[in-house]
């Protein structure tokens, strides 16, 4: 997936400073490759990454995370932005009714939408009708009807009088139906063809001018790939559209269907088709698919999470006192397990912590309750023994146990603990930029 893709390709740099020219270039590659395998269109491919390398170049590294973890967050941020920042909304009419038109290709899953779309409306207590304006199938009707009953909304259809063979006619009766029964929106079903051609965007436009739709949606199949952005174009120039649909979701398109379309048409997605039923159907969220295309999970709160929680100056204070060959005290020590305290979910963090790996069995084992008696008995010593706990013998220990609360046995397991840590801290010389080590592990 993209997000792998893009640390494979930043393996082995340590945040200082700025990324080079070199590092980001070497990325950049690799995340246009990557999104031309997911089917986005060429220019905007071009575009985005154009807009990640100057963000790249020009971002200082936090120290939080590390430079591959950076990138995935500038390509999070910027593909959020393609995909429309905030999640679109519907253009509701102070005059009801709102009219919405669907428009897209034959097989789109237009008919299927409009069912979708009237139930998620209702459940939400407006009072959608649909009208069956696609006269060029000859089962197109009867499906409308069959989607409206499931969905239990009622469904206008072309008979004598309502304009039969007309689709212009029939949604311009279907809209003022609607509105005479005091429908709040009205769901106009319209035709597709397989491929652009420039009978149906005319057909399309005549039934947009007869019925002046508040918003024109675009239903698009996420599984088109490549084709999505000229399909795109083509309604975009045809018809026009005020949102975009993106269906057949559940299917295995990774999402460069949606980032075609947005790019190209910078018309924001309302809503995903997830499926067959009535009930797949979802509002869209650019994050959310933004995650999708990375693919990484809830990843990027983990980064948020670490970016707020963890003290950036105290990290540096620490890499430089052992980089200049002080050594690491008790102190440093209690700093650490406060602070590993902050971060909250300790463990679920491991895997995105810059060279945590050879840790982890140990931070398998971290306790964070113990956190609380740990504090407790080094804010029972002396900063004399904070700072040289070779002075810690017998009756200091008895001393200290007794003023936290705790037992010999306690101070003696945590002295142990601080002794492998100091080695390991010794012994990484500082080389961390941006975590301290794990010393808690037992
Ligand atoms: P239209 O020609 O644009 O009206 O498309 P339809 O609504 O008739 O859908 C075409 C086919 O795609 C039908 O077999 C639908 O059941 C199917 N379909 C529609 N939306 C989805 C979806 O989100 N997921 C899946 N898997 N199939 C869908
Ligand atoms: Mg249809």
């Amino acid at each position: 997936n993209l997000s792998d893709r893009i640390t494979a390709s930043l393996k082995g740099l340590r945040g200082h400073g700025r990324l080079s020219e070199a590092d980001v270039d070497k990325t950049i590659r690799e995340i246009r490759r990557a999104l031309l395998d997911a089917d986005v269109a060429v220019p905007v491919v071009r575009e985005f990454t154009g807009k990640v390398r100057e963000r790249a170049l020009g971002e200082e590294v936090s120290k939080a995370l590390n430079p591959a973890q950076q990138v995935v967050k500038i390509v999070h941020d910027e593909l959020i932005q393609v995909l429309g920042g905030a999640t679109g909304e519907l253009h509701w009419s102070k005059n009801p009714p709102t009219v919405i038109m669907l428009a897209g290709l034959q097989g789109a899953g237009k008919t299927t939408l409009a069912g979708k779309l009237a139930k998620w409306m209702k459940d939400q207590g407006h009072t959608p009708m649909l009208v069956a304006a696609d006269l060029q199938r000859p089962n197109a009707v009867t499906q409308l009807q069959i989607v409206g009953e499931r969905a239990g909304v009622p469904v206008f259809a072309p008979e004598p009088g309502n304009g039969v063979g007309n689709p212009v006619l029939v949604a311009m009766n279907g809209v003022s139906n609607a509105q005479f029964q005091q429908h709040d929106v009205v769901i106009v079903d319209t035709a597709g063809r397989l491929g652009v051609d420039e009978e149906m965007m005319q057909q399309a436009r005549d039934i947009r001018d007869a019925i002046h739709p508040h918003d024109t949606l675009f239903v698009v199949d996420a599984m088109i790939g490549q084709d999505a952005a000229r399909v795109a174009e083509a309604f975009r120039d045809g018809v026009g559209f005020t949102g975009v649909v993106l269906s057949k979701l559940d299917g295995d398109a990774r999402g460069g269907a949606a980032l075609s379309i947005t790019g190209v048409t910078e018309r924001p997605i309302l809503f995903a088709s997830t499926g067959e039923q009535l009930g797949d159907f979802e509002r869209f969220h650019p994050d959310r698919m933004a995650g999708r295309i990375l693919d990484m999970g809830d990843v990027m709160s983990l980064i948020e999470q670490a970016e707020r929680t963890f003290d950036q100056a105290q990290a540096e204070k620490m890499a430089g006192k052992l980089a200049s060959g002080e050594d690491f005290t008790l102190d440093d020590f209690l700093t650490q397990m406060q602070q590993l305290k902050n971060m909250g979910s300790l463990k679920k963090m491991l895997g995105m912590l810059p060279n945590m790996g050879q840790y982890r069995e140990q931070l398998e084992s971290f306790d964070e309750s113990s956190i609380g008696r740990i504090e407790a008995m080094i804010q029972s010593m002396t900063p004399a023994e904070r700072r040289d706990p070779k002075l810690i013998n017998g009756s200091r220990r008895a001393r200290i146990a007794k003023g936290s609360g705790t037992s010999v046995g306690e101070i003696n397991q945590l002295l142990e603990r601080f002794k492998q840590a100091q080695q390991m801290m010794r012994s990484m010389g500082g080389g961390m930029p941006g975590m301290p080590g794990m010393p808690g592990a037992g």
